[in-house]
């Protein structure tokens, strides 16, 4: 069972699926946009492209190929030098969100606001205790 929204290629009405996330219309325009960058990345010359390159040999929205990685649908394995920006610093990575570094970071800024709230908690528990003394 899916639910019914509008597409967020072209705003028609649609039955929304997990393998669709856009109407039949623009599912079916993906579909040939892929094939289309399919064909051209795996000829022995564009194996190396990178997805400013295979955009422009295939006139695909850089976008769109970058959903086609995400999605999982063009397997990175065999093509070296394609992949796409990190969220925070537009790095290109080839898995996950975050580049190395940015994942990195953020668990530092993570156990950083942890200690901090751990301090807090200590803090509260122990004005709570001298409270009771008093
Ligand atoms: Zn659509
Ligand atoms: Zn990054």
């Amino acid at each position: 069972m899916g639910e019914l929204m509008n597409c967020p290629n072209c705003g028609g009405l649609f039955v929304k699926t997990n393998l669709r996330d856009v109407c039949e219309k623009c599912y079916k325009e993906e579909q040939m946009a892929f094939e289309t960058v399919y064909t051209f990345i795996r000829k022995r010359e564009n194996r190396t492209a990178t997805i400013l390159e295979a955009s422009q040999g295939t006139g695909v929205d850089e976008e769109l190929i970058i959903k086609f990685i995400r999605t999982g649908k063009l397997k990175l394995a065999q093509f070296p030098n394609l992949g796409y920006p990190c969220q925070k610093c537009s790095t290109l990575i080839r898995e996950g969100n975050l580049c190395d570094d940015c994942a990195k970071e953020l668990r530092t800024e993570l156990s950083t606001f942890e200690k901090e709230e751990e301090r807090l908690k200590e803090l509260r528990e122990r004005e709570k205790r001298t409270y009771f003394v008093k």
